[in-house]
């Protein structure tokens, strides 16, 4: 089921009472992770934040989270459980399922040992195990214009997670948006950078105009766009009003392209 029935049934949902919550949750402290290479530095994404960190910062952070069971009520009791771990469906006939926000470094052993303690799990069968992902970017602010050009050379063009931006979308639309600076470029045609009150603009301007000191990557969130003239309390509101202007100049600088 999912979250207040809305969507398909392609979530099974393990419901835990609170003791079966804190015992998890102490597991997840208490677990054995793997060490960071000497070479690697260890800051994680906040997107991508481990199970085991967020458990860490507080025994209710995953509660509010990754586990949180609101709109989840259990059809044998009829009320919302303490807590939820989520399964997703993996593949058509059903046999794979991911547990839906669980980003772990926890070793193997130590996954099989605590995820079998998720109610309903006591007896699965992992097909494969979590292990964390490390991105590679170059430090954007310094080396790159806001037409995705290394300053030093102006002729390579850079695109996707390696310029700062995280996630398919946002990887997807810098590479279009190099693609169509590279083309013009090559045709020695002027070109711009989209204007930064369009998601396609707050996006390339981000990387660029960030702080180069402690530089991470970002996923597009409204929190990038510039403020509107006006301020409009309620979100809903706001966000469509944000969205009305990218429209409105997004067009305009398509027909200047
Ligand atoms: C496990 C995992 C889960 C993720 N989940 C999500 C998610 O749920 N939602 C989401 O939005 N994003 C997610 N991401 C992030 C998303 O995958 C990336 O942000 C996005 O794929 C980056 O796209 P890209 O084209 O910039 O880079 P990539 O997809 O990494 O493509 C780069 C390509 O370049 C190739 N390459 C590298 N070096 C060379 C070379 N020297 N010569 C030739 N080719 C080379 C690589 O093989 C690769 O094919 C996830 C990432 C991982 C690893």
């Amino acid at each position: 089921a999912s979250r207040y029935d809305r969507g398909g049934a392609d979530y099974l949902n393990c419901p835990f009472d609170k003791e079966q919550y804190l015992a998890f949750i102490e597991n997840l402290c208490k677990g054995e992770k793997v060490s960071p290479h000497d070479f690697e530095k260890v800051v994680h994404f906040e997107g991508c934040m481990p199970i085991e960190v967020l458990a860490e910062r507080g025994e209710m952070t995953l509660a509010f989270g990754a586990m949180k069971p609101v709109g989840l009520r259990d059809p044998r009791t009829g009320r919302d459980p303490f807590a939820v771990v989520q399964l997703r469906q993996d593949d058509r006939h059903a046999s794979l399922y991911n547990l839906v926000g669980f980003q772990t470094k926890l070793t193997y052993p130590g996954q099989q040992r605590i995820f079998r303690t998720i109610p309903g799990l006591e007896n699965v069968n992992f097909a494969r195990l979590g292990s964390m992902h490390r991105n590679t970017f170059i430090n954007s602010p310094a080396c790159l214009t806001e037409t995705l050009q290394l300053k030093q050379a102006p002729d390579i063009f850079f695109a996707g997670q390696i310029t700062g931006v995280e996630g398919y979308v946002e990887s997807a639309a810098s590479g279009f948006l190099a693609g169509l600076f590279a083309a013009a470029y090559h045709q020695g045609r002027n070109f711009q950078a989209p204007p930064p009150t369009t998601a396609l603009g707050a996006l390339l301007n981000y990387p660029v105009n960030a702080s180069p000191e402690g530089f991470q990557p970002m996923n597009i969130t409204y929190g990038l766009f510039p403020d509107l003239e006006k301020r409009i309390r309620k979100r809903r509101e706001r966000r469509q009003a944000l969205a009305d202007r990218a429209l409105a100049d997004l067009e305009s600088w398509r027909t200047n392209l």
